[in-house]
């Protein structure tokens, strides 16, 4: 008997795929049967991520550049398109976090700071990432599957600006969805709790210290389970792949659009 991957011949351009959740979507991509582009800012991330691949690293073409740059994203679809001839799969997930800065413990400029910054990454990059690839999704009717975040529904996943950008980023799967329809499916995960290495805004000093920090601090102060009814932080990114495989996949997810899958290990349940 054959078996297939629910991605079989599937192109996707992913960005932030150097690390965490990005990567192992990537690679998760890679074992339903994909080829991938994977976007970031360094290449020796990128690097990492295809020497995961191993056997199926043929299939990974990696694409250094910034999601504030149009050109940098135009580029890369362009590569991606001419090294596998398609795109079918746009995953806007590149990110920064602001650590839980919260109103009463910034200045008026820090949080101007960290909002201009963390809002031109997290936001307008998923917005310029579909403005440079959509029209190849319509060729391929394919989708877009956005990272979201537990902060894009409840309190206390971030501080105000990136609450704030991660509800923006639920108002885009809205309307790009009503907008991209009936050609391209637009969905969203919002993962949560992941020991990655998010980091914080270079304006705020916060550019090389990473989330994995802030829960082995918390590890040290409270039970693993306090928050997160199924399991504590220390997932690994990869069991939160499969919600984004099936918003993917055209035989499975042909009639989900404007959707988000919450992967967030069960943090809504408690009635935020
Ligand atoms: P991560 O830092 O491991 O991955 C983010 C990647 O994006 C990094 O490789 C980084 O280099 C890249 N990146 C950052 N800014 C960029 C830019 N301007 N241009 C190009 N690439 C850039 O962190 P992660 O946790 O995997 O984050 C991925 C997504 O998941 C983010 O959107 C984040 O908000 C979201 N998220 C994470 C958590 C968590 O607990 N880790 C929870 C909810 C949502």
């Amino acid at each position: 008997m054959t078996t297939t991957g629910w991605l079989d011949g599937d192109v996707a351009l992913i960005t932030g795929a150097g690390s965490g959740i990005g990567r192992a979507v990537a690679l998760r991509y890679l074992r339903e049967g994909a080829s991938v582009a994977v976007f970031g800012r360094e290449l020796d991330r990128l690097q990492s991520t295809v020497e995961a691949a191993g056997a199926d690293a043929d299939r990974v073409l990696p694409l250094v550049g910034d999601v504030r740059s149009a050109d940098d994203l135009s580029a890369a679809v362009a590569a991606t398109v001419e090294r596998f001839g398609k795109l079918d799969v746009l995953v806007p997930n590149a990110g920064i976090w602001d650590f839980n800065r919260s109103i009463s413990r910034t200045t008026p400029d820090e949080i101007g700071a960290i909002y201009d910054e963390l809002f031109d990454i997290n936001v307008k990059g998923y917005l310029l990432t579909v403005s440079t690839a959509w029209r190849e999704l319509v060729k391929t009717e394919g989708s877009i599957v956005m990272t979201l975040s537990n902060a894009a529904y409840y309190a206390a996943g971030g501080g105000p600006v990136y609450t704030a950008a991660k509800h923006a980023t639920r108002g885009l799967v809205t309307q790009l969805a009503y907008e991209l329809a009936p050609k391209v499916r637009v969905n969203g995960v919002a993962v949560g709790g992941l020991r990655t290495d998010l980091r914080g805004p270079e304006s705020a000093g916060l550019k090389d210290r990473s989330i994995e920090q802030s829960f082995a601090k918390r590890d040290g102060e409270r039970g693993p389970n306090m928050w997160l009814p199924l399991h504590d932080a220390s997932t690994d990114p990869d069991d939160s792949t499969g919600p984004y495989v099936l918003l993917a996949s055209k035989r499975n997810a042909s009639v989900i659009t404007g959707t988000v899958i919450h992967a967030d290990g069960g943090i809504g349940v408690r009635g935020f």
